[in-house]
């Protein structure tokens, strides 16, 4: 049980290109558009989050991996410290689901200690080019422990479900993987 620190790390993890940057612009902002893109290598966004149901709120410092997952391994700073993850693939390319399991085994191996995980299925907006079901996902979700929602920075769809819904288990003290 960690309880929510009134700072919240939260990395995000996922292949290159399936939307990290846009979710967390679109929750900051509000935005999705290439003039609301910060530069590259920003290494994180705060953002304050309020905990559905509670009306508490936090401090979450979003961590944008800035092209590093290229390198298929991460910098030890990125995750020391972090609370939570939200390991993002790309609705519509399978093989990012698979590459969101080669980062939740990065995560376990590298990151020594427990954190409450998020998986997304961004750009839920793509419907006609669907590669990966709803439910694949949520049984993935399922089968680690972590909390599942599929989104759509562009339309904005859960995006803040995402970030709240982090916040809410780790104001729950709902066990953590
Ligand atoms: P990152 O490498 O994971 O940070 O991915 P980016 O945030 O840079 O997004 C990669 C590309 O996907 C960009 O061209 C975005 O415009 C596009 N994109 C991101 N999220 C969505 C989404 O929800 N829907 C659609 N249609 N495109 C998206």
């Amino acid at each position: 049980r960690l309880g929510l620190p009134p700072h919240v790390k939260l990395v995000l993890l996922g292949d290159s290109g399936v939307g990290k940057s846009c979710l967390a612009l679109r929750f900051k902002h509000g935005c999705f558009d290439p003039g609301c893109r910060t530069t590259v290598g920003a290494a994180f966004t705060a953002a304050t989050v309020t905990v559905p149901g509670s009306g508490a709120t936090c401090k979450l410092e979003i961590w944008d991996t800035a092209g590093q997952e290229r390198y298929m391994s991460l910098a030890p700073l990125y995750y020391r410290g972090a609370h939570a993850a939200a390991i993002v693939y790309d609705i519509t390319e399978r093989r990012t689901l698979a590459k969101a399991q080669y980062w939740l085994e990065e995560l376990r191996r590298y990151a020594g200690h427990s954190m409450v995980l998020m998986l997304v299925g961004n750009k839920s907006d793509l419907v006609s080019q669907r590669q990966v079901g709803e439910e694949e996902g949520r049984q993935l979700a399922d089968s680690i422990g972590a909390l599942f929602v599929e989104s759509s920075a562009a339309s904005g769809s859960n995006v803040a479900e995402v970030f709240e819904g982090v916040a809410g288990r780790l104001a729950g003290g709902m066990p953590v993987s």
